[in-house]
């Protein structure tokens, strides 16, 4: 299973990432991979640059050094000045359009129906015609249990529906990776099983996804990897039932205990 695993496309390649704000210096030499159909959850304490790895990696904050490395392209790499160098604007845009991205907070567009939410991104960014992409946007709304919603407003849905909408809106794209940033946090308990249900069903169909996460059961039960961070370092990685079941680091046991 191992070896199989290992000859799966090479997906994300991160390699000595540094990000600093001002003097806090955030992510201090991070490397990671995912292959695909890989699902790598990132867990640790507040503060620690979970969310900031996350946005490094689609480019919603730049790097300072290192290298990022998407289907095997470079998008970022360090130059002989040490400075992180970006690709050219038309290749950049390729190669982060094939990362769909769920935050905490949903940020659904307020003013569009829940398919005008799905079909926006498809429409202005790919330039599709409206009857070539909606059919697979009704689709998604089925997948995610909300085709009988299609004509609401995000204000008429719950938090749960809204996620799945922002899940179903991210896919619409048709992207090879899924980054999801604490995607629960901000439900009432009550609702975070839905959209674990779906994310579940996303790691099932062999997406690869990246997901920041409070959620240990989830981590436990649908990552392939697990990555414990503190402080802007990787602390401790790797299967899920290794690192719960057997953790090698004090930091790490403490956490977990903290999670119970
Ligand atoms: P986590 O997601 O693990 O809670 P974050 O990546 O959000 O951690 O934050 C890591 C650290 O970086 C925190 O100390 C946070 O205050 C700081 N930080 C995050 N974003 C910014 C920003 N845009 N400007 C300045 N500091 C930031
Ligand atoms: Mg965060």
């Amino acid at each position: 299973m191992e070896n199989m695993n290992n000859e799966e496309e090479l997906m994300l390649c991160m390699h000595d990432i540094h990000k600093s704000f001002g003097d806090l210096e955030v992510l201090r030499g991070i490397d990671l991979e995912v292959r695909r159909g890989e699902v790598l959850a990132i867990i640790g304490p507040s503060g620690s640059g979970k969310s900031t790895l996350l946005r490094c990696i689609n480019k919603l904050e730049t790097i300072d050094s290192g290298r990022i490395e998407i289907k095997g392209e470079t998008l970022a790499e360090t130059d002989d000045s040490g400075k992180a160098v970006y690709v050219e604007a038309k290749k950049g845009r390729r190669l982060l359009s094939s990362m769909g991205m769920v935050f905490q907070q949903f940020n659904l567009f307020p003013h569009m129906t829940v398919l005008g939410n799905l079909l926006e991104a498809p429409m202005m960014v790919k330039g599709l015609r409206r009857e070539e992409i909606e059919p697979y946007a009704r689709e998604l709304l089925q997948k995610v249990g909300l085709s009988d919603r299609a004509d609401y407003y995000p204000s008429q849905l719950s938090g749960g529906q809204q996620q799945r909408v922002a899940i179903a809106r991210a896919l619409c794209m048709k992207p090879d990776i899924m980054l999801f940033d604490e995607p629960t946090s901000a439900l009432d308990p009550e609702l975070t099983g839905e959209v674990l249900r779906t994310m579940r069903e996303l790691a099932a169909e062999h997406m690869t996804m990246v997901v920041v996460t409070h959620e240990m059961g989830f981590a436990r039960e649908a990552a392939s990897h697990v990555l414990f961070m503190a402080d802007g370092s990787i602390v401790e990685q790797g299967r899920p039932a290794a690192l719960f079941g057997h953790p090698q680091e004090e930091r790490t046991r403490s956490f977990l205990q903290n999670m119970l």
